[in-house]
């Protein structure tokens, strides 16, 4: 009798789970590891829920993520405020609204020492006008107005200085139903100095300006000329949502503009200012910009995220906008800046010099879009690969249920590598090719990294079996890191196995942490 015929560990298909492990179904058929609560919620605090998943709807996707929460609440409610905290103050997620959405739960659903820590960081984490109004509408759905949060709300208001408050009542005037005249009558801070009062008397009645603020300039620029809207933006600092819209077509008012532009806005309207004409071959404007692309702590400092540089990137290359009817003619070096940008936008990038095979999954789920982006898993995978690809000694594969070479050198740009990409087959997912490939071409692998949302189904292996396997035969203790590109609950990494590591793609402290596990051990 045969027994090992019918039940041995080394050799499962996908469609059935590893005899004796924990593996649970995923939502393509196959079976995959379940994530652990707390990396449900690092993967909800960075890649949210917006759209759902090819296989999973926006709705049910978000009470998943939304339940994991709440039993992390519920396990230890003051580590979870320190990471929305740690990952909304590093600026590690491209949007801000799970971790405000997260930090709603704590304040609402905790316990009291739970709730005070929410609201204590509150300021730290809705660091904009429009954050704090994301936050009021998300925390009415698990409390009410009661003293604490008034007061953590006043505070907003309060204890920034009389500068910085005036900026953000005329730069964020108002989201989602929510204004400042509303929240700040629900508040009723004191305010701490005369100039204060006057500002947050303005924000509530609207009546006396208090003079040589922004809110002067921003007043004045209601009704002001070109000539006259170029002085005010000189002389008080008004930003693009503080003029009179009429203006926006002028190269001279955007010139004016650009001088003091934050970057977020900056590398959103390089399009606009191409079309004007304020960006050209050798245009002062666009060596300023330039400059500022290719500055590490500028970008550091405005917590600008690689995945909102790569949307930027890929919108500007293609010469017209994600929404809208505006076209323009991209300038090239404005397209290598931003390239260049995408990966100065993470952490120190630092090789480990070991050797690495990079796996993007291209399959058919990888299509799904991104938190309502132009960007789809599978570009966002790409992007996230060419970072390992530049540091590291390695080879780039794509895979679906076949395996597929790349045309990628380190210096390939990532826009034309998602080009290339789009134009290949997608089809079934088979998550242990990269292993499959390496040992069968004796390719002397130290660390595979795969890119993929885990939903493997069409393989005779398990990815899991393959790397032992690999290791087994190739005598290379090789390590796996999992790339997550979505918010769902699987991993093909098993979590009992030290030598495999579950990260989730886009947070900007990828590349240290895999880093740091690579070298250990
Ligand atoms: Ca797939």
């Amino acid at each position: 009798m045969k027994y090992q015929k019918h039940f041995q560990t080394k050799v499962t298909p996908q469609s059935q789970p590893i005899p004796g492990s924990n593996q649970v179904a995923n939502s393509a058929g196959g079976f995959a590891f379940p994530v652990d609560d707390w990396t449900r919620l690092q993967r909800f605090l960075i890649l949210g829920t917006e759209g759902g998943t090819y296989y999973i709807n926006e709705k049910k996707l978000t009470v998943e993520n939304a339940e994991a929460v709440l039993r992390c609440i519920k396990e230890d409610g003051p580590r979870v405020v320190e990471t929305v905290f740690q990952i909304s103050d590093k600026g590690r997620a491209p949007k801000n609204d799970p971790a405000l959405f997260v930090l709603a739960m704590c304040a609402g659903l905790g316990n009291e020492k739970t709730k005070r820590q929410a609201l204590e960081v509150l300021s730290s984490v809705a660091r904009i006008g429009t954050h704090l109004f994301h936050f009021a509408d998300y925390v009415q759905a698990f409390r009410g107005w009661g003293r604490a949060l008034r007061r953590a709300i006043g505070a907003w208001y309060t204890e920034k200085d009389a500068e910085k408050l005036a900026y953000q009542l005329v730069k964020y005037q108002q989201r989602d139903g929510w204004s400042h005249r509303d929240l700040l009558r629900l508040a009723h801070p004191k305010p701490p100095t005369d100039k204060h009062g006057s500002l947050l008397n303005w924000a509530t009645q609207g009546d006396e300006v208090p003079v040589g603020t922004i809110v002067d300039g921003f007043e004045q620029a209601k009704t002001a000329d070109e000539d006259r809207t170029i002085s005010l933006i000189n002389e008080y600092g008004l930003t693009r949502e503080m003029i009179n819209t009429a203006h926006l077509n002028s190269p001279a008012v955007w010139e004016a503009l650009l001088e003091k532009m934050p970057m977020t806005a900056m590398i959103r309207n390089l399009g606009k200012m191409t079309q004007v004409g304020l960006i050209g071959p050798m245009s002062e404007a666009s060596k300023l910009i330039i400059g500022r692309l290719n500055d590490a702590d500028v970008l550091h400092k405005a917590r600008i995220h690689p995945l909102n540089v790569l949307v930027a990137l890929r919108t500007y290359d293609q010469g017209r906008g994600y929404r809208g009817s505006l076209e323009w003619d991209a300038d090239q070096d404005i397209v290598d800046a931003l390239d260049n940008a995408f990966y100065m936008a993470f952490d120190n990038i630092e090789p480990t010099g070991k050797n690495h095979v990079l796996g993007v999954d291209v399959s058919g789920s990888m299509g799904s879009g991104i938190m309502n982006m132009p960007l789809t898993a599978r570009d966002a995978a790409c992007a996230m690969a060419m970072v390992a690809r530049r540091t590291e000694p390695s080879v780039i594969r794509a895979f679906s249920n076949r395996f597929m070479e790349l045309p990628v050198s380190p210096k390939t740009r990532l826009t034309d590598l998602i080009r290339h990409v789009n134009g290949l087959p997608f089809e079934g997912t088979d998550c242990s090719l990269p292993m499959v490939w390496a040992l069968k071409n004796k390719i002397k692998a130290e660390v595979f990294v795969v890119y993929t949302d885990s939903e493997t189904w069409a393989g005779n292996i398990h990815p899991v079996q393959a790397l032992r396997q690999y290791r087994d035969k190739m005598g290379i203790p090789a390590k796996l890191i999992v790339v997550g590109m979505v918010s769902n609950g699987f991993s093909i990494a098993d979590p009992n196995d030290g030598g495999m590591l579950d990260v989730v793609g886009f947070d900007t402290s990828v590349p240290s942490v895999m880093r740091g596990f690579i070298l250990e051990g």
